[in-house]
């Protein structure tokens, strides 16, 4: 074969492939925590600070993905990102507990088996959605706290950290102003009732893969001035993370005492499986109806295995950003 058509073959193959690629419904949706954000309160360097680092996790997870990784893959670079982010309430910048630490959850699942891995209390794990995958991959089990949790984070080689590391003065502040809050009142009244500010920023997302596999992810400090070993719902599969590749992939955020009660993420998805709802339905039915009702506040995102991706949140406003092949887009209120 000539030089000339040895290029011209591998040209038309290139092209072949990518086009191969691009077809593809590969898709990402992220969130960076739901909760009374408003316009207002947020100067406009803090809000381009925001969306700025929702693009970066965004825009890798979705370049993970077209260069052939997996739905799980994006799901993890997406949110080590945020994580490594002192602006959201997970790893670097998470809140702190009653006693001044942190104590980290987090969880994930892929939607083709229906694996998943989880982790809770966790101190000393930089990236504690890294662990969650190791927990789900590399165990025989689906859900480890505390320090056995960061014993096998440490015989996995990850990367580990002091406590202080997470420190941040905004958080240390939020601190202070729920304890005052607290020590004056009972300890299990909700945030409305404090009238605290809790300043949410769990991180989440959810991708589609080349292959038509969904997975999900979240990760979170919780919340300001948790006490008694109190977890959430981000690390409790069904709660607020759940995949599924015959309904849907969800991760959420909010006042995970409701979530975990409602088991919002499989029920959106179930709702998605056997009453043929819109993502968008489902998700409005749990957020907007269910919890709603009953004052649980908060979001999630949701993404189907064509590639749409719904939001739903009671909440004044969600960080959130989506990309697939259509379409991207990046938003706050
Ligand atoms: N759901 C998290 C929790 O309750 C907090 C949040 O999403 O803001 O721990």
């Amino acid at each position: 074969m000539s030089k000339i058509s040895i290029t011209l073959l591998s040209l038309l193959l290139w092209s072949a492939s990518s086009a191969a690629i691009d077809s593809k419904n590969i898709a990402i949706v992220i969130h960076g925590g739901a909760g009374n954000i408003k316009a207002a309160q947020l100067s406009s360097e803090q809000e381009r600070a925001y969306k700025l680092k929702l693009e970066q996790a965004r825009n890798e997870a979705y370049a993970t993905l077209a260069n052939g990784g997996t739905s799980l893959d994006a799901v993890v670079k997406a949110i080590t990102i945020l994580e490594d982010s002192p602006l959201f309430n997970a790893g670097k910048g998470a809140v702190y507990n009653f006693e001044g630490r942190h104590d980290l959850d987090a969880s994930i699942m892929e939607g083709k088996k229906l694996q998943a891995g989880a982790v809770a209390g966790v101190q000393t794990v930089k990236n504690p959605i890294v662990l969650a995958r190791a927990v789900m991959e590399k165990s025989d089990h689906v859900f480890l706290a505390g320090q056995g949790a960061e014993a096998f984070a440490e015989q996995q080689q990850l990367s580990l950290v002091d406590n202080t590391y997470f420190n941040t003065e905004k958080r240390f502040k939020s601190l202070q102003k729920a304890k005052q809050s607290l020590l004056k009142t009972s300890w299990n009244q909700t945030d409305k009732d404090l009238e605290i500010d809790y300043k949410m920023g769990t991180v989440g997302a959810v991708a589609l893969d080349q292959y038509g596999n969904i997975a999900a992810g979240t990760s979170t400090g919780g919340r300001t001035a948790k006490r008694y070993g109190r977890i959430g719902d981000s690390p409790v599969i069904g709660a607020g993370t759940w995949a599924d590749n015959r309904s849907c992939g969800v991760s959420a955020t909010g006042h995970g005492e409701f979530f975990i009660r409602f088991n919002v993420a499989a029920d959106i998805c179930a709702r998605v499986k056997y009453q043929n709802l819109s993502i968008q339905a489902a998700a409005d039915q749990l957020i907007q109806q269910e919890l709603a009702n009953i004052k649980g506040s908060g979001g999630v995102i949701v993404l189907d295995r064509q590639g749409n991706i719904a939001y739903s949140f009671n909440t004044k406003g969600m960080y959130r950003a989506f990309k697939n092949n259509r379409e991207e887009h990046v938003a706050i209120y």
